[in-house]
């Protein structure tokens, strides 16, 4: 049939050719032959991802991704998302009902949380220290809210006392603070902020992509409303779904809306039905969730449960401790200097004085075949930043970044400092 319908609409014209089987095929439309790199094999080389993500994957993990397909509204996935709804919860500290993944990146989180949280209009009030909450202010900007900021340079943190004189004179319906604040290695004091939040009737969003599973964080008992992470760091699974909860509060902020959110793919009304949250007996299609991440991502969150989440946050601390007496020895000097304010999975140093970092970067890169990376944002030619966060958290990968370290250190001494 498809040969009857080329050959009729192209009889015997100019580009009309004739196969083997001597039909004639309208050959006019093809005008951009195969890209050639399309014909050579994939290449992606192993690398020691010890920057703040993604990080290496565990076989286990890859081997979940590699499973066959099924098909997004089968029931054996909807079983396997209900297995990673718990394995969230579990992870989060929390038993809010309103707990799925989202198909897509950290930030795709981010925006969910705004988008359905904040209306048009409304008052939000995001903590800076870093590049997250700088992505955040601009999100709530873009989507029409009234953005507050507190800002410290990166490596600061902010008092209760500070977040409560800000709440009281905005009087916001969000705030956002960074637990994990992966450009500048901190993680921020959470415990309070929830109770103080409430009491100005504002809710809670806290990101913690960077710090999920490596450092202590109790979704529920410290009263946070809406969490999200990635699945890329400390969870190893690959990049491309991301965790998020919602407390009773959130959702009766975001259920009872004046507008629907701007974005539809975002729309919780519709993710909590994909989820099987809203209480309704049918789940109907909505978008095709990313299977194979889902596949890797309930096999992540296996692996912690297996471990234990307390045994996470202890090993992280562990390793990052011995990482830090390893850099110290190396006379390097750790960019955080309270050492109860340090990322246990991305650590920071400042960038050695007379050294380029660029230079020690792609130095390490082409000799070790490790990545460390230099600052984002506001850090950029401030530090280094060297992440060692669940898989890759182990004495013997510190030992290898610190020799490469040591290594770049000793080669590249006469480097002219930019
Ligand atoms: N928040 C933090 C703290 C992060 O470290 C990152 C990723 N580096 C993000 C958000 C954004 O996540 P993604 O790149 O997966 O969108």
């Amino acid at each position: 049939q498809f040969r009857a319908l080329v050959s009729i609409s192209n009889p015997g014209g100019p580009h009309a050719q004739s196969t083997k089987h001597g039909v004639h095929r309208g050959m006019s439309s093809v005008t951009i032959p195969p890209p050639a790199c399309m014909l050579r094999p994939l290449e992606a080389p192993f690398r020691y991802l010890f920057g703040p993500g993604p990080s290496n994957v565990p076989p286990r993990v890859l081997a979940a991704g590699g499973r066959p397909i099924i098909g997004h509204m089968h029931s054996e996935m909807f079983g396997i998302m209900n297995d990673i709804k718990k394995g969230i919860q579990y992870a989060f500290q929390t038993s809010n009902n309103m707990t799925l993944a989202m198909s897509g990146s950290g930030h795709t989180a981010m925006e969910c949380a705004l988008f359905n949280i904040v209306e048009p209009g409304e008052s939000v009030l995001v903590a800076i220290n870093g590049i997250w909450g700088e992505r955040v202010a601009e999100i709530s900007e873009r989507m029409g809210a009234k953005v507050h900021t507190l800002v410290k340079t990166p490596g600061g943190h902010f008092t209760n006392a500070e977040i409560e004189q800000a709440l009281a004179k905005h009087k916001p319906v969000l705030f956002f603070l960074t637990h994990g604040e992966s450009s500048a290695g901190l993680v921020h004091p959470v415990d309070g902020v929830g109770d103080i939040c409430h009491k100005y009737n504002c809710l809670l969003l806290v990101d913690s992509v960077a710090s999920l599973g490596a450092a202590p964080l109790l979704m529920d008992q410290q009263n946070i409303d809406i969490l999200y992470t990635g699945s890329q760091k400390a969870l190893n699974a690959p990049p491309g779904t991301a965790p998020i909860s919602f407390s009773e509060r959130a959702c009766h902020k975001m259920f009872n809306r004046k507008a629907k959110p701007v974005s539809y793919l975002l729309d919780m009304t519709h993710l909590s039905n994909y989820w099987g949250n809203d209480g309704k007996p049918e789940r109907t299609y909505h978008h095709t969730g990313p299977v194979s991440g889902f596949f890797a991502l309930r096999e992540s969150l296996a692996i912690l449960a297996e471990t234990g989440l307390e045994n996470s946050w202890k090993h992280h601390t562990e390793v990052a401790e011995y990482f830090w007496k390893g850099l110290e020895d190396l006379g390097l000097k750790l960019f955080i200097k309270d050492k109860d304010l340090r990322l246990p999975s991305v650590t920071t140093i400042a960038i050695p004085e007379g050294y380029n970092w660029k230079e020690l970067l792609a130095y390490i890169m082409k000799h070790h075949r490790i990545e460390f990376t230099g600052g984002l944002g506001p850090s950029v030619g401030m530090l280094l930043r060297i992440g060692l966060m669940g898989y890759n958290c182990n004495k013997a990968n510190a030992a290898m970044a610190l020799a490469a370290l040591e290594d770049a250190l000793k080669q590249l001494t006469n480097c002219t400092k930019k």
